[in-house]
């Protein structure tokens, strides 16, 4: 795999000042595919002022022109589509053809999507007789995490360009080459010189120097709760801006009136799909006690048709950690329909789908993230006891509800404690806002409301 030896500061690819390197592996086969910088805290301190200076003149550059450079980009991501889904599968081990439908072509939407925002936003508005100025928030640090490793550079990147923000980017330690590739795309689409940075690094040491440094104006993170938490410690110390998508549990609810096979296939499909690494996976699935022998059934034969399509996680310390969640609903008393801790295959970091039946609200497979292959079937016996048991978590990313009728559906989705729901399977929207209630963090992204996040107001009053 084609990778870069330094870092990309001030427009140009150069040698990081860390000795420190980061081996990428292939999570499919354990094999190490190429070598990055692990940039360190002499290197943050370059990329922040590379952004600072770069501030004043792109700040100052009409919003037509930062559209022009935004549709370029997306040119560019979707004229090297194909090199952005290998690299995905290289590092990350997700099946090619998801890493094709998904990995690259969200991405080229999403970045599509804010070359129109920006060309549209009203940047002033009048309120009485006040003009109120919506001006860039300043320098950005956007630090992300490997499970969707470009849509999650390019939800942060696109809307920050868009407001007239610079930014320096630490992606995740597992997925470095997927965001080389993406700063070779937005020199390739003329962004000027230090309005985007690139370090590659580890966590605590660069994302922490990133996150602590005083030439940033806002830390948007995408990771854990467990870092979000000290992220928001630090930003807050500072009075930095400060935007968290953080982990998530979300409730899948099959109303009884609901299509059952439909709403229990697709509920399975969902929290298969990127090996269970998605942080708004439906990984609770309530169904009604009357219908709940049956929908046992079904996500049992649902979940064993993805023995041989699913990719590995993406390191041996999640598959560690996923089999250890197994295990532990073992010992707590579910019921395991499918799968098990055993390892499937002899090489490569692969869990076998998994599903629980017998789950309680209480269960730590029912409350804590596992970010794996595992759904936990949960019995409820009324609307309220579904509602109790949806809400029931710290945390409230997204989720789902089924049923015969929209409206019965959307009556109990307005009751969920949630940023996202998805109604008898709706589609993803990149212009909806998405983030999280509760713990699952502060601020949304994509669209309007994403491009918010990067912006402040001034009044001038009349
Ligand atoms: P993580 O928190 O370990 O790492 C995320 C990023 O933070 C990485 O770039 C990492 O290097 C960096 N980091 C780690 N320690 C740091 C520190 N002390 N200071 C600064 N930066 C630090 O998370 P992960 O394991 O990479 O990702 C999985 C988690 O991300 C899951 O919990 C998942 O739910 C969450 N997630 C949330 C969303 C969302 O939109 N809400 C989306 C995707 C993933």
């Amino acid at each position: 795999m084609k990778a870069h030896d330094g870092i990309y500061l001030d427009g140009a690819w150069r040698p990081a000042a860390s000795r420190d390197v980061i081996e990428v592996v292939d999570p499919a086969d354990e094999r190490v595919i190429a070598q990055v910088p692990a940039g360190g805290a002499e290197d943050v301190d370059a990329a922040v002022r590379a952004a600072r200076a770069a501030l004043p003149a792109w700040a100052a550059t009409p919003p037509a022109e930062r559209a022009a450079r935004l549709a370029a980009l997306r040119d560019v991501l979707a004229a090297r589509k194909d090199e952005i889904a290998e690299t995905v599968t290289a590092e990350l081990g997700s099946p090619l053809a998801f890493s094709q439908a998904v990995h690259a072509a969200v991405p080229i939407a999403v970045a599509a999507s804010y070359a129109d925002l920006a060309a549209r936003h009203p940047f002033e508005e009048q309120v009485g007789n006040s003009t109120v100025l919506h001006e860039p928030v300043g320098v950005v640090a956007a630090i992300t995490p490997w499970n969707y490793p470009l849509h999650q550079i390019v939800a942060k990147v696109a809307p920050a360009l868009a407001a007239g923000c610079t930014v320096v980017l630490k992606p995740a330690e597992d997925t470095p080459l997927t965001a080389q590739l993406f700063a070779e795309a937005v020199h390739e689409a003329g962004v000027p010189a230090g309005v985007f940075n690139l370090v590659t690094g580890l966590g605590p040491v660069a994302g922490q120097a990133l996150a602590e440094h005083p030439g940033v104006d806002l830390v948007s993170f995408t990771g854990s709760t467990a870092v979000g938490r000290r992220i928001a410690a630090v930003a807050g110390a500072a009075i930095k801006k400060v935007a968290l998508e953080l982990g998530g549990k979300s409730a899948n609810v099959i109303l009884p009136s609901a299509d059952l096979a439909r709403a229990v296939n697709v509920g399975v499909a969902n929290v298969m799909s990127n090996s269970g690494q998605t942080c708004s996976a439906w990984t609770r699935m309530l169904v009604h006690r009357d219908r709940y022998d049956e929908a046992v059934t079904l996500a049992a034969a649902a979940a064993a048709k993805y023995a041989d399509r699913i990719g590995p996680l993406v390191n041996a310390a999640q598959r560690d950690r996923v089999r250890g969640y197994i295990e532990k609903g073992v010992a707590e008393g579910a019921r395991l329909v499918a799968g098990g801790p055993e390892s499937p295959r002899e090489r490569g970091w692969f869990v076998a789908p998994t599903v629980f039946a017998d789950v309680t609200p209480d269960m730590t497979i029912a409350q804590e993230e596992i970010f794996g292959p595992v759904l936990s079937i949960l019995r409820y016996e009324d609307e309220e006891d579904a509602l109790r048991i949806a809400n029931g978590t710290v945390y409230g990313l997204a989720g789902a509800v089924w049923a015969g009728e929209e409206p019965e559906a959307v009556a109990f989705a307005r009751r969920m404690d949630t940023g996202q729901v998805d109604i008898n399977g709706g589609r993803f929207n990149p212009l909806a806002p998405f983030g999280g209630y509760k713990q699952s963090g502060v601020g949304r992204e994509l669209g309007a409301h994403g491009l918010a996040e990067y912006l402040q107001t001034k009044s001038l009053q009349f």
